[in-house]
């Protein structure tokens, strides 16, 4: 009787180790899988475009050469896509937009976004999206002002551009993943000039060109969010430049956290 019990008790511990083993071994291999496929897959990237016209086959030619895969929505459903159970799905949102506008519901989805993580590239005319929201300044990092500014009890002009100007750009840090393997290099491209950039922001690219602000490129970190802003890439010019697509792809990994 005694026996039979004490292997009754030991065949039933036996069953219990071997029903803990497999979920542990179970645990172990979903979230080694996990970590592969979020490694080896490509980033997945929202673009958001509309408010500014641009070229869009040629915007289409450059998307398409980039190691990513992408979806592309345009204003006025780009909001809609902001929402929490919408957005997961995307690494990285790439503005390419310049709306005037943001309703309050779509700030909150905006910020709430960057609060989990999510990445943000914001290029060239996206840098004037949104002249009214302040907060917007805070999460590009700068800001393109359409008319007078005030800054420390200064009256500054309105932000400037100019078109198709050949110019040198040069790589402030050459250690940053966005900027690696990224050496100096020539444009032709529209500039930005009296544009508002926070002094918080970490420069990637600047400029000596006399119609452009110096910096032409930088990162920011808002909330748990990466954010890179890039002034360059008005059209083709621009995006079939090797070191602005470079730029722009390690742009996309760095805030996708890859
Ligand atoms: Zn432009």
């Amino acid at each position: 009787m005694d026996l039979f019990f004490c292997v009754s008790l030991w065949k039933r511990a036996a069953t219990r180790l071997f029903h803990i083993a497999m979920i542990l071994t179970c645990l172990s291999v979903c979230t080694v899988f996990d970590a592969c496929r979020s490694t080896n897959e490509k980033a997945h990237v929202l673009i958001v475009t509309g408010g500014h016209d641009y070229d869009r086959e040629e915007f289409k030619r450059l998307l398409d050469a980039l190691p990513v895969t992408y979806e592309h929505v345009e204003h006025p459903h780009a909001h809609a896509m902001l929402k929490a159970g919408v957005i997961a799905k995307y690494d990285v949102v790439l503005l390419y937009d310049m709306p005037p506008e943001i309703p309050e519901e779509a700030q909150s989805d905006f910020v709430a976004m960057l609060e989990q993580g999510k990445g943000l590239v914001v290029l060239h005319h996206a840098l004037g999206s949104y002249p009214r929201w302040p907060e917007y300044t805070n999460i590009a990092g700068g800001k393109y002002h359409f008319s007078q500014w005030v800054k420390d009890s200064t009256v500054c002009p309105p932000s400037e551009y100019a078109h198709d100007m050949t110019f040198q750009i040069r790589v402030a840090d050459k250690n940053h993943p966005v900027t690696k393997g990224v050496s100096d290099f020539q444009i032709i491209d529209e500039t930005y000039n009296r544009i508002e950039t926070l002094p918080s922001v970490h420069p990637l690219l600047v400029t000596d060109e006399p119609s452009s602000c110096p910096l032409i490129a930088w990162t920011n970190s808002y909330r748990k969010a990466r954010v890179v802003t890039i002034l360059s890439g008005h059209d083709e010019k621009a995006w079939q430049n090797p070191s602005f697509q470079k730029i722009l792809t390690q742009a996309i990994l760095w805030t996708a956290k890859r």
